[in-house]
């Protein structure tokens, strides 16, 4: 029978920000097609900002709450099979004899970042793995870190003075705390262990007896102090303790200025993509919308100077240089990840769709590039253009001197414990929770997850689909009862006609691109929702970046299909200078790998005016049995297109793929059928093309 609808156009205000929304309603349903959620409620179930903080738009639920499933299930299983579940045994920084983080009193070898870089995503690892040998190690480390907490609060090592720091004060470095603090609260969200409220609580007494002249003035504490921040509200919004929110505001004045006007305090690629959310973390407390608006600002600015290309990323292979934007221009591992953090942040502060879609860009097209695909090792530098993933020197076409772009699992101190939290607070943002008390799908993956919606009722909703690599997804519910809740799901700013069904009666509607689909209807067992996000391909052009072009499929942005030929290197001779490993670790077992390309790479598109879909041929392959898409010979999606080879275009000097000629580029080369596939499996890459005649 056919339901007849009624649809209305309401515009209403909320707050400030205006906010469309178009209701239809038939039968059971109320469908809505809305901008951002209603956020002046506070969800009844799951620990969002206490007042006077500004309200969540979605609020991130404990860990443990959702079970990734699908590729990204199969990501995590090879980090813990990887380098993150064995890193313990290879780096020098873990060894737990004499170190600093382990003996319980802060006194010791390997103090700074390491430790708890690596902690705080292998950690989060075991709680979404639910995997008990991680949960135990992850569980030794962190009391010795409680035990080492002194009589004045402050714990772990008192780091004053070493080769990072540019200040020779008494007050010893608390960037490497920042860092534990994440642990703790992860630790927390799941395991209610009731030592970490008071061992926080201790700590921040203590932060907030340092006078302002000594706080937060080394480099790296001074760039990152919205992560300290970002714990105070944790805290603050467990124990609501007022003085919280003054040394909130202490943090703040101390940390370097991430809000003025096109400039950046500094311009080092993992400072960029962690400490640009500093302003909008602040917002949620001053609710000045200027705090806000410097976050995207500060986004903006970046990507209009070094981020002209394809992957959601930017150009600083170390730190941002005037005059080197091209897409040959790499970024760190550390960059990555910390991005797909902060866009996650950033969806619960703001709501804002357009970081989830900046989040999944970053995750499909350029983190997975960054590692092998067995994550046995990764490299330190990854860019959009990068033909070449050798050991040799390329300074200064990129800044560091040294093997930053090969593939070593000994190597890249920062990164090779870093990378870790990727795709574990990946899988932990797969849904959220909304202020009226429903669930949102913000980024689409196979996956499971059981939360208290309406009343307080327990529901599973079981999500079952290939995206990026399909357009399909469909959402089944798990009810014991029927029960009345919102179900939100992202509509991507890439997408329009987004196709909407509810247990097979069609409810699409002129859903907007970049918004959010909203079903309010009482569910019951086996509901089912099928949301279809239609992929067509789209073309950017850089016009700051010689008029190339990248090609777009849905999420996904395609790269020149280049023969990669894996040369095995010994990974302790191939290490960057500053690598340091355990004194019984075979190298055989972690081999070190450059890549060189076994095929030509310096081709240029042939494009006419016609449509895309006249150009490319869309090829779907069948889904990898090993569930895993992201390698030159299973990704199930590839694009045949037409190319010509540019004879000038070859490497420069330092070894890099020269800048972009400027397109369109005349050539007299004959025109050959070439494949493109997905960036993110692909290890060498062209992903901005020139344009040829
Ligand atoms: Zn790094």
């Amino acid at each position: 029978m056919k339901s007849v609808k009624h649809v209305v156009i309401i515009l209403v205000l909320l707050g400030t920000a205006p906010s469309k929304l178009v209701w239809a309603q038939s039968g059971k349903e109320s469908v809505a097609n809305i901008k951002r959620p209603v956020s002046k409620d506070l969800n009844k179930f799951y620990i969002g900002n206490k007042k006077p903080l500004q309200p969540l738009s979605f609020i991130k639920l404990p860990v443990g709450s959702i079970k990734p499933q699908g590729w990204v299930l199969k990501y995590l299983e090879l980090q813990r099979d990887g380098l993150t579940g064995k890193l313990g045994d290879i780096s020098a920084w873990l060894d737990k004899k004499n170190n600093a983080w382990f003996s319980g009193n802060g006194k010791g070898d390997h103090g700074w970042e390491e430790v708890p870089y690596w902690l705080k995503g292998y950690g989060n690892l075991g709680y979404v793995l639910k995997d008990e040998k991680i949960i135990t190690e992850t569980k030794l480390w962190l009391d010795k870190v409680f035990e080492s907490q002194e009589a004045d609060g402050y714990f772990g090592p008192r780091i004053v003075e070493n080769e990072h720091q540019d200040n020779k004060g008494n007050t010893p470095d608390l960037w490497p705390n920042m860092l534990m603090l994440w642990c703790m609260q992860s630790y927390y969200e799941y395991s209610n262990d009731t030592r970490v409220i008071p061992f926080m609580t201790k700590y921040f007494k203590w932060q907030l007896t340092v006078p302002d002249e000594k706080l937060l003035k080394i480099y790296w504490e001074n760039s990152r102090g919205g992560d300290n921040l970002y714990s105070i509200y944790w805290l603050y919004n467990r124990t609501g303790e007022k003085w919280l929110l003054d040394l909130a505001n202490k943090i703040h004045r101390n940390t370097a200025d991430w809000t003025q006007k096109n400039n950046l305090p500094n311009w080092h690629n993992v400072n960029i993509a962690q400490c640009f959310r500093e302003p909008a973390t602040y917002y949620m407390q001053t609710k000045d919308s200027s705090f806000l608006n410097a976050t995207y600002n500060d986004f903006y600015l970046v990507r209009t100077l070094y981020g002209q290309v394809p992957g959601g990323m930017f150009g600083a292979d170390e730190n941002a240089r005037k005059g080197f934007d091209d897409p040959r221009q790499a970024v760190e591992t550390c960059g990555i990840v910390e991005q797909m953090a902060s866009d996650e942040i950033l969806t619960g502060i703001t709501g804002d769709p357009m970081w989830a879609d900046h989040c999944e860009d970053v995750a499909f097209n350029t983190y997975p590039a960054a590692v092998m695909p067995d994550f046995k090792g990764l490299r330190y530098l990854t860019a959009p253009n990068m033909v070449v993933s050798d050991s040799r020197n390329h300074a200064p076409g990129i800044q560091n001197e040294g093997p930053f772009l090969m593939m070593n699992p000994f190597s890249s101190r920062c990164c090779q414990h870093n990378h870790s939290m990727g795709w574990p607070y990946y899988a932990e943002h797969l849904w959220m929770a909304t202020p009226d008390n429903g669930i949102v799908a913000m980024l689409y993956s196979s996956s499971e997850v059981s939360a208290k919606v309406g009343n307080g009722n327990m529901v599973t909703l079981k999500q079952t689909t290939h995206y990026p690599f399909d357009e399909n997804i469909r959402i089944e519910v798990n009810t014991t009862i029927a029960v009345n809740f919102p179900l939100y799901l992202r509509i991507p700013n890439w997408c329009s006609n987004a196709k909407l069904m509810v247990n097979g009666v069609d409810q699409s509607m002129p859903f907007e691109a970049g918004s959010y689909a909203r079903i309010e209807r009482k569910w019951k067992q086996a509901d089912v929702v099928e949301l279809v996000l239609p992929m067509k391909l789209k073309k950017d052009t850089w016009d700051k970046n010689k008029n190339s072009v990248s090609i777009n499929y849905g999420p996904l942005t395609f790269s020149l299909k280049i023969d990669e030929s894996y040369k095995q290197m010994d990974s302790k001779k191939s290490a960057i200078g500053d690598s340091k490993w355990q004194k019984n670790t075979d190298q055989s077992k972690w081999p070190s790998y450059e890549i060189y390309p076994a095929s030509m790479w310096n081709y240029g598109l042939v494009l006419n005016e016609q449509p895309l879909e006249s150009q490319f041929e869309i090829i779907k392959g069948s889904w990898p049995e090993n569930n895993f898409p992201f390698t030159q010979d299973d990704v199930p999606l590839i694009l045949k297109a037409k190319g010509k080879i540019i004879p000038e275009w070859i490497l420069d000097k330092n070894g890099l793929c020269d800048v972009l000629p400027q397109s369109p580029v005349t050539v007299s080369t004959k025109e050959q059928l070439i494949e493109l596939i997905p960036m993110g499996a692909a290890r060498l890459r062209i992903a901005s093309f020139p344009v040829v005649k």
